[in-house]
């Protein structure tokens, strides 16, 4: 028996990185999962660890920027388990170019995922969890919601948005006991910033502008999101944790 035990959990985004070591940390302690990205086979690769570990997981197909694939992540999710405690919006795209080149469909697929996707997915949970006691979102932002990052203004501006949007809905929730907190990371190396890594000069400087002198790493993100979720954090709302290193210190 863990802290989360008989806690139902839904990850997007939870087929690698960030999402799957936060779907681990919760079954470890004890939660039911549903892990959705685009990719259920990924999804279903975690799935069979999290099950070895006792816990139910069910995976579901999603694209965020899918306003139906969001209601059926849901609709499975109320099918299979009756309830819902914890949404983590953790799903995100990014295109690494010069402002002056970004198109129009760069922009809409950044925004489709990182904001409308996540303000949906969110609307969809509060539903639920209006009709039972509450429950918990968390959302994923970054550092660069709140730092300037050259060439990837798009994505940087829709992570502000998500400490924006994190806010809002957590004063407009709260009368349900629905907590919304957000989580930035700096830099984590994950999949989404293999091929930056990859460039020995980019990952020395880039580990140079970190205080603690060292990437980070999914668990480092886990840990707080566990946090969040556990009874620790049950008078926190509309907060954004930054998991940075110290990056934001300097
Ligand atoms: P990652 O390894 O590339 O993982 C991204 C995840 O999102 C994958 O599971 C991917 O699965 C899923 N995904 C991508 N587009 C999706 C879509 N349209 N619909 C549903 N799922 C989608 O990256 P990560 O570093 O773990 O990123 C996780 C979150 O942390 C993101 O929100 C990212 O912006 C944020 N973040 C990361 C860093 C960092 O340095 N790594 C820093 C700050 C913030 P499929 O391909 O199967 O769909």
């Amino acid at each position: 028996m863990g802290e989360l035990t008989g806690k139902v959990i839904v990850v997007t985004g939870g087929s690698r990185g960030i999402g799957a070591e936060m779907v681990r940390e919760f079954a470890i302690k004890g939660a039911d999962v549903v892990i959705s990205s685009r990719r259920i086979e990924a999804c279903e690769e975690i799935a069979q660890e999290i099950r070895e570990l006792g816990r139910k997981a069910v995976t579901v197909s999603c694209d965020v920027s899918s306003i139906s694939d969001i209601k059926n992540l849901f609709q499975v999710t109320m099918d299979e388990f009756g309830r819902l405690d914890v949404l983590v919006n953790n799903a995100g795209a990014n295109v690494t170019k010069p402002a002056i080149e970004v198109t129009v469909e760069d922009w809409d697929y950044i925004n489709d995922v990182n904001i409308k996707g996540l303000f949906f997915a969110c609307q969809e949970a509060a539903k639920i969890m209006i009709n039972q006691d509450g429950g918990k979102i968390i959302n994923i932002s970054s550092v660069g919601g709140v730092k300037p990052y050259k060439r990837i203004t798009p994505y940087t501006a829709t992570k502000a948005a998500v400490i924006h949007m994190t806010k809002s809905l957590a004063a407009e929730w709260a009368r349900y006991n629905i907590h919304v907190n957000s989580i930035a990371p700096g830099l984590i190396g994950t999949e989404i910033n293999k091929k930056e890594r990859e460039d020995k000069a980019w990952l020395e400087k880039a580990t140079k502008a970190i205080p603690l002198r060292r990437l980070g790493e999914p668990k480092d993100i886990s840990k707080m999101a566990y946090y969040l979720v556990s009874d620790a954090a049950n008078y926190i709302t509309g907060q954004t944790f930054f998991i940075d290193g110290g990056t934001l210190s300097e």
